[in-house]
């Protein structure tokens, strides 16, 4: 039984589903076997994924498949291509979509060690890269870097100082989202950086990360209760030709998509979870209608994506991760993903 629904995509809108391995620490106490099965034939391989529940089959096709032994290299070679088109002037936006503890962090920062670096470091190294090598091309590229969060519908910059020691300090900053005919965006106060390497960027990550995670302790919130969005601007020009282009990376670890039951959500709690979901589902319907090639896009539905408006649709293009666990617990959550990213789809 399929439960794709396949539709003839108008906006450059690709969906990739990457399974995270079973974790040595997970509750084995069960010793049940991973659900999920992996295409065994040639020409569905790395496209489909069937899993069974309750003695149901369920079947859906992606751009993309990536099992659980796929590394962080894999995945990053079947995109860097799309990287690669900011620097030619795109609007890029990659998404990481899932449970938490699906692996949407990892796939998006990865973690420490050389092989374990995940699309944000491997994105950031290539760009800075590429860009050098186009210097003798007579390209010279300016870059900026924000990082925000958006959690409730409102947005933090991750990069404001004082914010780490309180979250009040930014309180009387408007974060108010502009976009100018030209299709740029400015959200007002917001920090924007000018980056000169790679490095100059893995600084920056590391202190929005610390802002996040003091953050958290804070106000008893998670990291995966908000949207973290990481934004690299680009512009070019090419003294021998008089080209310019204007590229933007958007690299968006989204909040857990897990649903409202299983958290068992009350007061705040339940607050935020409405939140997240409002803002996922505003997502989704955004992607949704770009892809039907809908006239009315419902951009203003979230701050997400009023906030990436001009980075969605168009000739920009988005790739989504559907990011699963394996685990049969996780079943339900894991068909509602895989659900979610076949709609996209
Ligand atoms: P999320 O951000 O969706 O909540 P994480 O990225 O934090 O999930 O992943 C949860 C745990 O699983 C982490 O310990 C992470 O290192 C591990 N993990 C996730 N994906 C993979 C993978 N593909 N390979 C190895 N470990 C992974
Ligand atoms: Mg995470």
């Amino acid at each position: 039984k399929l439960h794709n629904t396949i539709l003839e995509l108008k906006g450059n809108i690709r969906v990739f589903c990457r399974v995270r391995p079973l974790l040595s620490d997970s509750d084995s106490s069960g010793a049940e076997e991973a659900p999920i099965s992996y295409p065994t034939s040639v020409e569905s391989a790395g496209r489909c994924i069937d899993l069974m529940n309750q003695g149901q089959r369920f079947s859906f096709s992606y751009d993309k498949v990536f099992d659980h032994v796929a590394s962080q290299e894999d995945v990053f070679v079947e995109m860097s291509q799309l990287v690669q088109s900011a620097l030619d002037g795109y609007k890029v936006c990659i998404f990481a979509y899932g449970q938490t503890g699906s692996g949407k962090t990892y796939t998006m920062m990865g973690q420490p060690g050389i092989d374990q670096k995940g699309i944000i470091p491997r994105s950031l190294e290539q760009i800075f890269k590429t860009s050098q090598s186009l210097e003798s091309q007579g390209w010279k590229y300016c870059m900026q870097a924000s990082m925000l969060e958006i959690y409730n519908e409102t947005i933090r910059d991750l990069l404001a100082p004082g914010r780490s020691s309180n979250f009040e300090m930014t309180a009387g900053k408007q974060y108010t989202i502009k976009h100018d005919p030209h299709g740029n965006t400015t959200v007002s106060d917001l920090i924007v950086a000018d980056v000169f390497s790679s490095a100059d960027v893995t600084s920056l990550l590391a202190k929005a990360s610390q802002s996040r995670s003091v953050g958290r302790t804070h106000m008893n919130e998670q990291s995966s209760r908000s949207h973290f969005v990481f934004t690299l601007k680009i512009s070019g020009s090419n003294e021998n030709t008089g080209q310019q282009v204007q590229g933007i990376l958007n690299l968006i670890d989204l909040a857990g998509s897990e649903r409202l039951a299983k958290s068992g959500s009350t007061g705040d709690r339940l607050k935020e979870t409405q939140a997240i979901n409002k803002s996922l589902s505003a997502l989704s319907d955004v992607i949704f209608a770009i892809a039907k090639g809908d006239d009315h896009v419902p951009f203003r539905n979230s701050k997400l994506t009023y906030l990436l408006q001009p980075c969605l649709g168009g000739d920009s293009k988005t790739l989504m991760f559907v990011n699963i666990s394996p685990e049969a617990s996780s079943i339900g959550e894991t068909i509602c993903s895989l659900r979610f990213a076949s709609r996209v789809n």
